[in-house]
């Protein structure tokens, strides 16, 4: 007994030192010059820059007791402060929030945003007319990551019709309600490669006992057919009133609204002209309507011929089918709906988080309907134009004429692009052209793979330690003469000829090793010798080592080699922090933060409780 209690007072305490490690190298990333204290507006700055807000619920507490810190914090009040979102706080300092280089990943996207606002081609949708009043010059982003970090640029703040981009979210709600095998037997899978409104349906043969052999249903949920055909589904027997109201508190709680939230997004807004506008224009979705009614499956209950009223003999009361207005009336509502790109980008990054919000942490779809949501979004989410877009951009993706368009990035972030000017395909052109560049810069299409050049950056991984993977594993093969690794290397398209933080490249340690074989695979793949942050040439490594033969290879390559502008022949001994610390990819990540005066990369080493003074093998 005495023996067990002891057992777990050491495991206690061992535990609390780990807590107290941690706060530490928290605490200890903040300072400045005092090491005792840390000022509050740094860790302010620090939160905001790590892309977190202000008004997000995690960190309200944080930031009431920040405000009444005055101007500098002591470790014990810093551990009181950080009790109540400890874990966020940890993630953000340490830059393991989704994406961890996010001021530098903004600094991007702002330069992708000032390029893409040029492009004026396009058109505004006119079938619905308030469609065609619209400011046509918008233009908005916002990205949205699962960890609730958030960037916004240009008209971010500005309500626009939702439209098409309802579509898949309607379908979240009718697998909710009905599961998979029963919304589908409604509506199909399959990319129609037909105009979003087009009135042709896919035939299925029936496999159960009736006597129907074939049915006909929609091709899939994301064309308008699919999706009144959807809306058809959601909470049928209810009163329009009732339904509408249901579909707006599931996207409140998609976009992170709840009524006692601090957060930005507001209870969804129904903008009723244009609902009504679309009624009176929306010939094509009235036929549609009629067609699903013809097909008997579109659901709603069976009304009985009224009695006809009209005493002219020569005139009858025409019946308008009310299960076909049941279902236009809520699809047409719901695509009249308006949010802005912030909000769309927060329902986006709720489907990429799996189905939670990431600001308010609650569920609001299950993870299996966000699965079987996203494969149909892929294949049929961009109009005709999903095949071609699914293979350049490779994400999930839906437009709608009101001109937005979001992409989801699974388990990364969710982005949404408004600008109402569209192409051909209707889809928004600025939101088609940001799409692209942002799957051309960062390794975010879904079959990226291991494929990559160095041009392209994985936003999930702070760039210098990026930059000290990939150059250090190439370094690594080099020196130790390991060709499969660096012919793998090649066909992953990864540059051979990048350096570390001292620029010293895989041919500087062929050279120094003595690694022939190597030598001559580097040249045959194209790498030029290049001199290293002293100006010096693997040449002079193996010169240094006596490595005749490498010297052979080099002078007949005729080129100039520079000697080192320092050169310490006996280098003095190893740092204390070397010996100590034996996490290599974090000492070179060190390195480049330091090499690229990465002061908020260096802090988030600190924060992981990486040595400062510590120092690579040269
Ligand atoms: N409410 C629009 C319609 O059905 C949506 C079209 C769209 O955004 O693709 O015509």
């Amino acid at each position: 007994m005495k023996n067990n209690s002891y057992k777990n007072k050491a495991a206690i305490s061992e535990k609390l030192k780990t807590i107290s490690k941690r706060e530490a190298d928290l605490f200890y990333s903040l300072c400045d010059k005092k090491p005792n204290v840390i000022k509050t507006k740094n860790f302010k700055n620090a939160l905001l820059k790590s892309g977190l807000k202000i008004n997000d619920n995690r960190l309200h507490n944080l930031f009431r007791k920040l405000d009444s810190s005055g101007d500098e914090i002591h470790f014990e009040d810093f551990k009181k402060i950080i009790s109540s979102s400890e874990l966020l706080v940890e993630k953000a300092l340490r830059g393991e929030l989704a994406l961890p280089d996010f001021s530098d990943f903004s600094k991007s996207i702002d330069k992708m945003f000032d390029e893409v606002i040029k492009n004026k081609s396009g058109e505004l949708a006119s079938y619905i007319p308030p469609l065609a009043k619209v400011d046509p010059d918008q233009f908005g982003i916002s990205i949205v990551t699962v960890d609730g970090q958030i960037y916004q640029k240009g008209d971010y703040n500005v309500d626009f019709s939702l439209q098409s981009m309802c579509k898949p979210f309607n379908y979240c709600f009718a697998l909710e309600k009905l599961g998979l095998e029963l919304v589908h037997k409604h509506v199909g899978q399959e990319p129609s490669g037909r105009q979003f409104n087009d009135l042709t349906l896919l035939t299925r043969s029936l496999v159960e006992k009736s006597n129907k052999k074939f049915t006909r249903i929609p091709f899939n949920p994301m064309i308008n057919a699919g999706a009144i055909m959807t809306a058809g589904l959601i909470n049928s027997d209810d009163t329009y009133e009732k339904r509408l109201n249901f579909v707006k508190e599931q996207y409140g709680k998609l976009i992170g609204w709840s009524a006692n939230s601090k957060f930005d997004s507001k209870f969804p807004r129904f903008n009723k002209d244009v609902a009504r506008e679309e009624n009176f224009t929306g010939y094509n979705n009235l036929a549609i309507g009629y067609l699903l009614m013809a097909t008997g499956n579109l659901p709603g209950k069976k009304n009985k011929l009224k009695k006809d009223l009209n005493t002219n003999k020569n005139e009858f009361d025409f019946y308008i089918e009310p299960t076909v207005v049941d279902a236009l009336k809520l699809y047409f509502s719901i695509c009249s709906l308006e949010m802005t790109s912030t909000e769309v980008a927060m329902a986006a990054a709720t489907l990429a988080n799996n189905g939670v919000c990431p600001v308010t942490q609650s569920r609001v779809l299950n993870q299996k309907t966000v699965r079987d949501c996203l494969p149909i979004l892929q294949s049929s989410g961009m109009y005709d134009a999903s095949g071609a877009f699914f293979q350049e951009v490779g994400l999930p993706a839906k437009s709608g004429v009101g001109g937005g368009v979001f992409l989801v990035v699974p388990q990364l972030m969710g982005i949404c692009i408004f600008s109402p000017r569209l192409d051909e395909q209707g889809n928004s052109v600025r939101g088609i052209e940001m799409a692209k560049r942002i799957t051309s810069k960062y390794l975010v299409h879904i079959f990226d793979g291991a494929m990559t050049n160095a041009d392209r950056v994985n936003p999930r991984i702070p760039i210098s330690k990026w930059r000290a993977n990939s150059c250090g594993e190439a370094i690594w093969a080099a020196s130790i003469g390991d060709i499969r690794t660096l012919e793998r290397l090649a066909s992953e398209q990864k540059d051979l000829s990048i350096g570390n933080s001292d620029m010293r490249t895989p041919m500087h340690l062929a050279a120094a090793e003595g690694q022939l074989e190597v030598l001559q695979f580097l040249l045959e793949q194209g790498v030029k010798p290049k001199p290293d942050r002293w100006g010096g040439y693997g040449y002079f490594d193996a010169k240094n080592n006596n490595h005749k033969k490498i010297l052979n290879v080099l002078d007949k390559l005729n080129m100039k080699f520079l000697k080192p502008n320092h050169l310490v022949e006996e280098p003095n001994g190893e740092t204390d922090e070397v010996a100590k610390y034996d996490d290599e990819l974090m000492v070179s990540e060190l390195l480049f933060a330091a090499a690229r005066n990465d002061i908020t990369g260096i802090r988030q080493l600190i924060a992981k409780g990486v040595p400062v003074h510590a120092g690579n093998f040269d």
